[in-house]
């Protein structure tokens, strides 16, 4: 079995292959710190955790990196209008710098919730200014730059493969250019590289650089610090779909005209999500955020599962009639771990390692289908529906249901919906079990150690429960 993942970049699903042995650098393009993420955003965060679990599932190394954009990141994708910091510091009355550390930690309580697992590195664009200008002189050198009123710009026009990730039609952008195109660039999709500081104001957040006071153009901060943390060429870039024309177009033309290398190998985009069949916006008052889910009882993991059992390169309906039928789900799930683990049957099953063994290759086929989780968890619910109808008849054991536990966890590794938690929950003792350490106490207290050392088996066997007596008396825990 071979990983494969749709690459934007060839527009065909690829058997994955890392640059180096079974490492991986994978680099996501992290939140703009001026608000609140939304439910939207979330799914793309959610859905890079999928694959970086899935990669380690593989038997990778991955190095996950995901920046912080507190700088540069304006209202427009075209380098015009106000910078969002600012727009975030205007609405609250606090400076741009209390904003940025305002929301980052807001984002990090918000993916922690949805448990998606910590990036390794979480650069923010603010402490990498220095790599970003580095970057900046080494395209002037090479005359990739030029400079007008407002700031430093790429020449997208001495690139013969501008544009190749989006399969842009340059010619026809340049012929349909829109009129409010800063003044002096040469072409449409030029971009800033250095913005200066409007003359007659301070910015909040500005920066010395040879060509005059100002801050970066958002694009170069992922350039810079993508390839400070992983390499000049790296394995894996995601984002989602909107990326796709503008920010990693040029992420792609100013890392590789700066390198003379391929900047990525595999571009992966996740698809947008919608509410109510609508582009979510805050004037339609269809728009979003984790508290506000969790605000109507539902938890952050069934909104995780929600995100999951999708295709991640279609878009996502999200509807609350879709997210009921999501935690239905995720709490069938946890009903399930929790009767397996109550099972004390003694009877092994031979059937029961079979279908193990069926549904955990079929869960790997799925999500090794460029990550096809609504395939693999149709396998998991086949099987699901197999064992609950041998519990039903008392045909499982307590040793098969320890193994069918195991095999949940190491699903739940992948979907990231806690039932460790629940395995981890402080279990009773069964009663039949207490009665037996009775029995053993009065054996050891007439000296029948030997009685005593059967009893300590038949719990064992039976109960797949260990005793120790030890100097602060008796413990016990499950095999
Ligand atoms: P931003 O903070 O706007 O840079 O977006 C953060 C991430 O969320 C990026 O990968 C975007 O492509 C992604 N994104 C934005 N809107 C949506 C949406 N409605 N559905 C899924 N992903 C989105
Ligand atoms: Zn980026």
């Amino acid at each position: 079995m071979a990983l494969k993942l749709f690459n934007t970049l060839t527009r065909k699903k690829e058997t994955f292959k890392p640059l180096k042995d079974r490492q991986v650098k994978l680099y996501t393009c992290g939140p703009t710190v001026y608000d609140y993420a939304h439910i939207g955003n979330m799914r793309a965060y959610v859905w890079e955790d999928l694959l970086r679990r899935v990669l380690e599932f593989n038997k990778f190394k991955v190095t996950h990196v995901m920046n912080i954009t507190d700088v540069g990141h304006l209202t427009s994708d075209q380098d015009t209008g106000e910078d969002k910091m600012e727009v975030g510091a205007k609405r609250e009355h606090k400076s741009a710098w209390e904003i940025a550390e305002f929301y980052t930690k807001e984002f990090i309580k918000d993916i922690e919730k949805l448990h998606i697992l910590k990036p390794h590195i979480a650069p923010k664009a603010t402490d990498h200014i220095q790599e970003q200008i580095e970057l900046i002189k080494i395209l002037e050198k090479k005359g990739h730059t030029y400079i007008i009123s407002d700031g430093v710009y790429f020449d997208t026009s001495k690139l013969k493969d501008y544009g190749k990730l989006a399969r842009l039609n340059v010619e026809g952008l340049k012929a349909g250019a829109r009129v409010e195109m800063a003044e002096g660039k040469r072409n449409p999709t030029d971009f800033a590289l250095w913005k200066f500081s409007p003359k007659d104001q301070h910015r909040q957040m500005e920066w010395g650089s040879p060509w005059g006071t100002g801050f970066p153009g958002w694009h170069i901060e992922c350039s810079a610090m993508s390839m400070k943390y992983l390499g000049t060429t790296f394995d894996i870039h995601t984002g989602g779909v909107d990326h796709i024309p503008v920010h990693h177009t040029n992420e792609i033309a100013q890392s590789e005209a700066a390198t003379g290398k391929k900047f990525v190998n595999y571009w992966l985009h996740c698809n947008h999500l919608i509410v109510d069949g609508e582009k979510m916006s805050k004037s339609l008052g269809n728009f979003y955020r984790l508290k506000d889910i969790t605000d109507r009882n539902y938890k952050p993991i069934h909104l995780r599962y929600f995100y999951t059992n999708s295709n991640y390169r279609s878009q996502l309906n999200f509807t609350f009639k879709g997210l009921d039928s999501a935690k239905k789900t995720v709490e069938g799930l946890f009903d399930f771990v929790r009767k397996l683990k109550d099972i004390q049957g003694n009877k092994d099953n031979p059937k029961v390692s079979a279908l193990i063994k069926k549904f955990r290759k079929q869960f790997l086929v799925g999500i090794d289908d460029d990550l096809n989780f609504p395939k693999a968890l149709a396998s998991m619910f086949d099987f699901i529906r197999t064992a609950n109808k041998l519990i039903a008849q008392n045909k499982i054991s307590r040793k098969n249901a320890e193994t069918i536990i195991k095999l949940m966890i190491e699903v739940d590794n992948i979907l990231g919906l806690g039932f460790i938690d629940l395995i981890e929950e402080k279990r009773e003792m069964p009663k039949e079990v207490l009665d037996l350490i009775r029995k053993r106490e009065s054996a050891r207290k007439l000296g029948d150690f030997a009685t005593a050392d059967d009893i300590r088996n038949e719990i064992r066997d039976r109960f797949n429960i260990v005793i120790e007596d030890t100097k602060d008396g008796l413990k016990w825990r499950f095999a």
